[in-house]
């Protein structure tokens, strides 16, 4: 029989931390253990049953399956979310957008928000988690999505976000919001990245929007200004190249105070603007 440490170290074939830590979050799983507990028992025996699970999932892994499909979790902002190949994955990227929503909604008034294309609900229950007197309303397309992310509320408690199934703005019926928010598909049809890495198992819709990527930008830029309050933001995440193109798309639309924002990589991520 192999210990816990012979077999993470089996799987961290590059060597590298990102890949040690794969292999840690796939053992986690096969164990029904958190990280932190494989530290404390390196040396304990795997039985047959959970090591044979742990090879079933290292072999879906080595065909590029990506690790949140297989554990069905993903670390984002203060919490783990439940992901399924029905939403893409939170990114790390996309917590410089919670920040920037963050930054503007006050902690001690009440405040409405909504997040177009929500997937997981990563923004709009980070958003929900630190601000108690927003209200939140998640929407997207796909039934699945909307499922995921509900359950994901219920499951971290946090009551001030409702959901709501259509079309970017579509779905948010004759309210005006304080802010809108969106992470949208930003990707150009024909990107060669979108046959690389999870990338290939992530839905489409949430990854990929016309030849250059913006339609669903302009898309939002577009409709978002009839439903925000006079003086209400807007904040969409983008390529670190579509920085430039996001701001004209946000002029045309008559937004204001419109800026750019860098991600921790320091390329221009997200694109805000006040409405007129
Ligand atoms: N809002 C979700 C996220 O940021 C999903 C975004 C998307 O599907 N494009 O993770």
């Amino acid at each position: 029989m192999a210990t816990v440490r012979e077999l993470v170290a089996a799987l961290s074939l590059r060597g590298d931390p990102e890949s040690r830590h794969e292999a840690e979050l796939l053992l986690g799983h096969a164990l029904g253990r958190p990280r932190a507990w494989l530290y404390a028992h390196a040396d304990d025996e795997v039985d047959a049953d959970a090591q044979a699970r742990f090879e079933a999932l290292a072999a879906a892994r080595a065909r590029g399956e990506p690790v949140a499909y297989l554990t069905g979790r993903r670390a984002f902002w203060t919490f783990d979310l439940e992901v399924t190949p029905a939403v893409l994955i939170p990114r790390a990227d996309t917590e410089r957008l919670v920040e920037l929503a963050l930054q503007r909604i006050p902690l001690d008034a009440d405040c409405t928000v909504a997040d177009l294309g929500t997937g997981s609900g990563a923004i709009a229950l980070a958003i929900a988690s630190e601000r108690p007197r927003a209200r939140i309303v998640a929407t997207d397309a796909s039934e699945a999505a909307l499922a995921v992310a509900e359950a994901n509320a219920r499951r971290l408690d946090l009551a001030n976000v409702e959901f709501a199934r259509g079309d970017w703005c579509a779905a948010l019926g004759t309210r005006r919001f304080d802010m809108i928010v969106s992470n949208p598909p930003y990707i150009a049809a024909a990107d060669p990245h979108l046959d690389e890495g999870d990338l290939r198992f992530e839905p489409s819709a949430a990854l990929a929007s016309g030849e250059d990527g913006l339609d669903a930008i302009r898309l939002i830029a577009a409709q978002a200004r009839g439903y925000l309050k006079a003086g209400g933001w807007l904040l969409v995440e983008h390529g670190h190249d579509q920085g430039a193109a996001v701001r004209g798309i946000f002029a045309v639309n008559g937004y204001t105070d419109i800026a750019t924002a860098r991600d921790v990589e320091d390329r221009e991520r997200v694109t805000a603007g006040t409405s007129p």
